[in-house]
């Protein structure tokens, strides 16, 4: 039986060059970089050499990347270490409905720390209004939180305008990029972003590993303390076989995107109108054109997600029924709700998203089993 990985936005597979490399930094290179001979050197360079590319691939400068543990702590330092620093200026946050748990939690944790947080509604895509962003602004607003790509619905939000917006009023703008990197281009400078947090593994890297972009001359209240590394924003030996391997997976979902993401497109969309053509009751959750080129949401009416997700399974194909974080619960996604679907169609809906391994034969193949799937759960729901 073949097996068809469709899960790339929960995680994907690191590449082989990327694990060998991380190898090599704990076995033969395992010095600590603040350590002053050999192997603390070379483990140092190895460190500098990743914040190069990693800044490279979003045109940053090295001196405005913190290495993190991944996405979540991006987030959390982002968010919690810019209320915090700024404080004093003013106590009100401005975020969407639509934004991954490490932002959304992390903004209810700052509401009862006593700021004051405005989650802003969506369209029926997904899509933040930028009239709607200043509409809210206030004084007291210090910072905006919006994602740059949905990752359950592959949203493309309007960060751009969103940036320029904040910019010109004096706020803060911190953007969550974790599916955009790699996906779609990511300008730090063009978002006029003051922070931005990226994920190794989204990106074919080693999970644990992430970074948060801190635009020069912002300010950040550490929420770790200890030693200086990453300029004290970050403190703690630092996980350079994991960094190393960021990395090296930066640089080369940097030089794949024009060439990866077409092919990506054009097997998604594939996926996509099979399935409208092939199953009765379907239809796609989320935009048409302003969508990631990897993202397929699909809800099939009269069919449990959770019940197809392991339906497929059996049949080899990995796809996600809501986001992966609340997988397991039966909870509707906060997102598809947020969308204005009913709790019955956020229930019904599954996610595919498609990575590098992916074929045109694999696609092919879900084509063919998925309608069988959807016969057979349908008819045993009657
Ligand atoms: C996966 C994800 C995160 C969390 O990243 P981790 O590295 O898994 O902690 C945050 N935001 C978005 C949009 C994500 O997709």
């Amino acid at each position: 039986m073949p097996r068809v990985y469709l899960d790339h936005s929960a995680t994907t597979p690191t590449r082989t060059e990327v694990a060998q490399l991380v190898m090599e930094y704990m076995t033969e290179k395992f010095g600590n970089p603040s350590t002053l001979y050999s192997y603390g050197r070379e483990a140092k360079k190895a460190v500098e050499r990743s914040r190069e590319q990693v800044a490279g691939l979003v045109k940053a400068t090295p001196e405005e990347i913190i290495f993190t543990s991944g996405g979540t702590e991006g987030d959390n330092l982002a968010l919690v270490g810019m209320a915090r620093a700024y404080a004093r200026k003013g106590r009100h946050l401005i975020t969407a409905a639509v934004e991954h748990p490490a932002v959304l939690d992390t903004c209810h944790y700052l509401a009862r720390q006593g700021f004051a947080v405005t989650i802003l509604p969506v369209d029926e895509d997904g899509t933040v209004s930028v009239a709607e962003v200043e509409k809210v602004l206030r004084p007291d607003t210090i910072l905006i939180s919006i994602m740059q790509v949905n990752n359950e619905v592959g949203t493309i939000e309007p960060v751009e305008e969103i940036g320029e917006l904040a910019r010109a009023r004096g706020v803060l703008f911190h953007i969550d990029a974790v599916q955009a990197i790699g996906k779609v281009a990511v300008d730090v400078e063009a978002l006029r972003a003051d922070a931005l947090t990226g994920s190794g593994h989204k990106i074919y890297g080693p999970k644990g590993t992430g970074f948060l972009y801190l635009r020069k001359r912002v300010k950040l209240a550490p929420l770790v303390w200890g030693g200086g590394q990453e300029r004290a924003f970050r403190p703690g030996t630092e996980n350079v076989a994991g960094i190393a391997g960021l990395g090296l997976a930066a640089e080369l979902a940097g030089q794949e995107l024009k060439t990866e993401m077409p092919r990506l497109a054009a097997l998604r969309n594939r996926l996509i109108n099979g399935i409208l053509e092939k199953v009765e009751g379907t239809a796609l959750n989320g935009p048409t054109v302003k969508r990631v080129p990897t993202n397929a949401n699909l809800r099939f009416d009269g069919v449990e997600g959770e019940a197809l997700l392991q339906a497929m399974d059996l049949k080899g194909i990995c796809v996600s029924s809501g986001s992966a974080c609340s997988a397991g619960s039966v909870n509707p996604s906060h997102v598809l709700t947020a969308m204005g679907l009913t709790r019955e169609e956020a229930l019904s809906s599954v996610r595919m998203t498609l990575g590098r391994e992916n074929t045109e034969e694999q696609i092919d193949y879900v084509l063919e089993e998925l309608p069988q799937i959807v016969e057979r759960l349908r008819r045993k729901a009657e």
